[in-house]
């Protein structure tokens, strides 16, 4: 019987594209590190929340005299 040692998924990080182990020894998977994580889940966030402004009323406003 042949035993092949498990070869650890090696991913890219998202965020700076180092290479990187997608294993269970990595908590910030698929990430390199948690500073990498941090910034992408902080990138994602910022594009998440990110509202436009509605329109100004202003106009509306002023036709009440
Ligand atoms: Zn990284």
């Amino acid at each position: 019987m042949r035993t092949t040692p498990p070869r650890p998924l090696e991913v890219t990080c998202p965020n700076c594209g180092e290479t990187t182990v997608y294993a269970a020894t990595n908590p910030f998977r698929p990430f390199c590190s948690a500073r990498c994580q941090g910034q992408d889940f902080g990138a994602w966030a910022n594009e998440a929340y990110r509202v436009e402004a509605p329109p100004s009323t202003e106009d509306q406003d002023e036709a009440q005299d």
